[in-house]
């Protein structure tokens, strides 16, 4: 296995029977030379520096149905709210105090955030906020729309493709979603000039080794400057309320095989990560992640943004959150950095 795991890293590829090999059962020790190796790399390219994002879930409305979320159109259980540009500038305004350098807006799709409003938005935070990244998590949209919010100064686009494989894709949403769209959207994206985050989540209903190796083949094809992926957790209120969530192991072992594919890679230890396992994020980390994505919405509305159940850090300030995270990267020794932690293009250069 140790061979594969070197080949994976002087190559960054691998025949199917290999990642297949991989992706299943292997032991302690592969487990445990994989998560070294995959650390080396990341050291190599960002050094023991960890980069924060300060995540404000800005609205819970949305007009999709995903079969996993929480937020899904058709749960009636959820109290629904949007912030005001007040709300979300003052937590900006919060997060930059912390040594935040980077803002994600993520949210459902909300119609009521068209395009004006989002721009506005965009355009005051960075002026503002003129040394700061913004990465918007909003969904999918036109062509014309992502190039009018990156116009007005957005940097980043996060949407995640979920699944690389279009049966699997159509178990995980109802039939007004379409995988072909999912993509495309990604690729506009990428042409634009955004740096661009996809990623799956790990165990999701239905996923297959097969499936994973089509996303690790998706992520070669696409080579997005950012990649999330967290274990699939099951929400009460969802269709999926019965289905079993993704482990901490395969989550950890992806980590760890798309940090040596992709060694540049900006790749959080994602919330869902740390609400399976109490050192989750930790392990991440030290699987290969370099990001991390506290939660800098108010707090009075973290719990309404309940994607899935027992989100951790939903009762907490930000300045509270920040204190707690820092004391965990220390134990990993690595550490928090203030920074837009943009990603490094392989002649090691930062992207702008
Ligand atoms: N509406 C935006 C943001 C979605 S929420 C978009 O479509 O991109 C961000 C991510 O949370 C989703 O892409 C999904 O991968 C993840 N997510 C949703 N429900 C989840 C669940 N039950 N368990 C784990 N992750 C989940």
């Amino acid at each position: 296995m140790q061979a594969i795991i070197d080949k994976l890293e002087l190559t960054h590829n691998l025949s199917d029977d290999e990642f297949a090999a991989l992706l299943a059962t292997i032991s302690p020790d592969d487990e445990k030379y994989l998560s070294q190796r995959a650390r080396k790399v990341r050291e190599k390219c960002y050094g023991r520096d960890v980069y924060i994002r300060g995540l404000i879930e800005f609205t819970n409305y949305c007009r999709n149905n995903c079969y996993y979320c929480g937020i899904r159109r058709d749960n009636a259980h959820v109290q629904r709210y949007r912030l005001t540009a007040g709300q979300i500038l003052s937590c900006c305004d919060s997060g930059y105090q912390l040594g935040f350098r980077t803002f994600v807006l993520q949210g459902g799709e909300d119609a009521y955030f068209t395009d004006e409003r989002l721009c506005e938005l965009i355009r005051e935070i960075k002026r503002r906020y003129p040394a700061c990244a913004i990465t918007l998590s909003v969904g999918e949209r036109s062509k014309d729309s992502y190039q009018r919010l990156f116009a007005a100064g957005a940097d980043r686009y996060l949407l995640r493709h979920e699944t690389a494989n279009k049966g699997h894709y159509e178990a995980l949403h109802p039939a007004e979603m379409s995988f072909c769209h999912r993509l495309q959207c990604l690729r506009d994206l990428k042409e634009i000039g955004y740096q661009v985050g996809c990623g799956m989540m790990v165990g999701s209903p239905g996923q297959k080794i097969e499936h994973l190796i089509q996303d690790l083949r998706l992520l070669q094809e696409l080579q997005p400057e950012m990649v999330g992926i967290g274990p699939f957790i099951p929400q009460h209120d969802t269709p999926f309320a019965q289905e079993a969530g993704g482990t901490v192991s395969m989550t950890l072992r992806l980590l760890s095989i798309i940090r040596l594919l992709l060694p540049n890679v900006l790749l959080p230890a994602t919330t869902a990560l740390g609400t399976i396992d109490p050192k989750g994020r930790e392990k991440g980390l030290l699987a290969g992640a370099n990001v991390l994505m506290p939660n800098l919405s108010p707090t009075e509305v973290r719990k309404k943004y309940a994607l899935y159940d027992h989100k951790i850090c939903t009762g907490e300030e930000a300045a509270e959150c920040i204190r707690c995270l820092a004391a965990r990267v220390e134990s990993t020794g690595y550490k928090i950095v203030v920074s837009r932690g943009d990603h490094i293009d392989k002649e090691g250069t930062k992207i702008r």
